[in-house]
């Protein structure tokens, strides 16, 4: 389900707006002010879907704060987490870019970032591995992590 749709928080009125994922390309207003919303190109506020071929362009060369998160379709604690790491993109837009890794699918990064279980989550900040978060943290605990990276 979290699949699906995203948060956009309204500069304006601060409401929380769900857009549906298929929509992320068309323009959307808020749907209590009616401000347009805006989709920041370089921190999208949903965990954007990384694999090999994209990893280096998306994250080591990303200028700044990334929260990688590595997860798997069979993991339940990953399908807890991914909403939650949706959320925190949208909270934390314009300060740290999420993206969210296939473990199955991307076995080299996996590997080269030695992520041995899922869900694991590496904080890079300009390019370097600046913290490893194993398993499913609560939020407030991921919070403090995002704040101790910026
Ligand atoms: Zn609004």
């Amino acid at each position: 389900m979290a699949e699906d749709s995203f948060i956009i928080r309204c500069d304006r009125c601060g409401t929380k707006n769900r857009i549906p994922r298929s929509r992320s390309g068309e323009r959307a207003v808020c749907g209590k002010c009616r401000a347009p919303l805006h989709f920041s190109a370089g921190y999208p506020q949903y965990a954007i879907a990384v694999d090999e071929s994209s990893f280096e362009r998306e994250v080591i060369r990303f200028p700044g704060p990334v929260l990688v998160l590595f997860w798997a379709t069979w993991c339940g604690h990953c399908r807890v987490l991914l909403p939650i790491v949706d959320e925190l993109a949208s909270e934390f837009s314009g300060l740290v870019k999420f993206v969210k890794v296939d473990l199955d699918r991307n076995p080299v990064v996996a590997s080269t970032y030695q992520v041995q279980s899922v869900p694991t989550m590496i904080e890079f900040k300009n390019g370097r591995l600046f913290n490893r978060l194993l398993g499913a943290l609560p939020k407030d605990q991921i919070v403090r992590n995002l704040r101790a990276m910026l």
